[in-house]
């Protein structure tokens, strides 16, 4: 048996979501971009999802809804999209890019390939809650800003960041704002418009549908250039849709939606009785505990070992969790988020995400208390002889 507690990973995908898709995959092989009825018929499935798919984002109209590839793709044409088109509409003025040290790699590596190509990128730091200082990144908007980009929610910590404060003052600079909502999809409610944002990006594998599929909030009257050529997604992104992906992912936007109400307090109580146990064992912390964070993540470090031994530890446990990013002999390096936050590195590396979702239970939080303790001290006493 399989305890499951990295749902920021990825998700499983749910069997209602499945049963949907493979008429897809099996009979209905018709393209959306032709005119037969074949096509026809792959096309309203393609616009149903659509409509699921916007209706979680709180988007004024499906046809805001641009369909990728993944989140990363999504995250790419929001902001090197908005990048390329502003500074041609302004003839170059426009060329820089505000974003944040707690970023996705997905924004992290392009926006290091744009400052190469010419662009000016600059990231806010955050506080040692892991809350980006929005005054710092207020302080880097001027004539010149193209584009702003500031995650959701961030998938290490789970800390919830000011999107909507931050989005307001870079409109008023007259920059486009997006905001990388792949982790807080299906775990918070997500309201674009309320956000004040123009780009939004969201993934399929994240939210009980399969690897992927992912989309791009573009508020209408929003252009960007497109990284995809081609006339699909109304000239926005070229290629024939993955229909069948689609299909899993706008019913399992529907189904997320539909059962917030009640998974989002699961996940809290889960993750409350989870961060509980966990504080008990001896040197242990909690990362950005006094921030808002999404329900389901809780980030943890521990002195004296190596967080990647620790995953490897609780997975012959059967309990599946995650530690930060590992350098080539498989050892824990200090991550990007842990390290802007100010997190000591002997500490940032002894680290261990836990997040719950669909499916999750008491019992999969119970196995990992058990084993945590001994498995921490164990560490310890091999790293102290080594
Ligand atoms: N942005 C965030 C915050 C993520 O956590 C991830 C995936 O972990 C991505 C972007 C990339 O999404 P995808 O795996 O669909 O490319």
């Amino acid at each position: 048996m399989i305890s499951y507690l990295d749902h920021n990973a990825t998700t499983p995908i749910r069997p209602e979501v499945v049963d949907a898709m493979l008429p897809w995959l099996r009979d209905h092989y018709g393209n959306p971009n032709s005119v037969h009825s074949l096509g026809q018929r792959a096309r309203a499935a393609v616009e149903r999802a659509r409509e699921q798919i916007a209706a979680l984002l709180g988007a004024a109209d499906a046809s805001e809804i641009v369909l990728t590839s993944c989140g990363s793709e999504s995250d790419a044409l929001a902001v090197a999209g908005a990048a390329w088109q502003a500074s041609d509409e302004t003839k170059g003025k426009r060329r820089k890019i505000v974003t944040t040290k707690i970023e996705h790699d997905a924004i992290r590596v392009l926006t290091g390939q744009l400052r190469r190509r010419g662009f000016t990128a600059l990231e806010a730091g955050c506080g040692a809650e892991g809350v980006v200082d929005a005054g710092e990144l207020k302080a880097m908007l001027d004539d010149e800003a193209a584009v702003v980009s500031v995650m959701h929610a961030n998938n290490e910590t789970g800390v919830l960041q000011p999107v909507a404060e931050i989005a307001a003052a870079a409109r008023a600079a007259g920059a486009l704002v997006h905001t990388d909502a792949v982790q807080s999809l299906g775990k918070i409610k997500i309201d674009a418009k309320a956000l004040g944002v123009d780009l939004l990006a969201v993934s399929g594998h994240k939210v009980n549908a399969p690897k992927g599929v992912g989309a791009l909030y573009v508020r209408r009257g929003v252009r960007l250039a497109p990284l995809v050529a081609g006339h699909q997604e109304k000239n926005r992104r070229g290629g024939t849709e993955n229909v069948a992906s689609i299909v899993g992912f706008g019913l399992a936007c529907e189904l997320a939606g539909r059962e917030l109400a009640v998974a989002s307090p699961h996940a809290l109580a889960l993750r409350k009785r989870i961060e509980a146990g966990v504080l008990r064992v001896r040197g242990a912390r909690l990362n950005g505990e006094a921030a808002q964070r999404l329900p389901n993540t809780a980030h943890f470090s521990f002195d004296g070992l190596d967080g990647h031994h620790l995953v490897v530890a609780l997975d012959l446990e059967g309990i599946c969790v995650s530690s930060g990013p590992a350098c080539s002999s498989g050892a824990s390096m200090p991550s990007h988020v842990l390290t802007a936050m100010g997190v000591p590195a002997g500490l940032a590396t002894g680290s261990m995400r836990v997040s719950v979702g669909w499916g999750s239970t008491d019992a999969d939080a119970d196995r990992l208390l058990a084993v945590l303790p001994k498995a921490v001290e164990k560490l310890r006493a091999a790293a102290v002889a080594a």
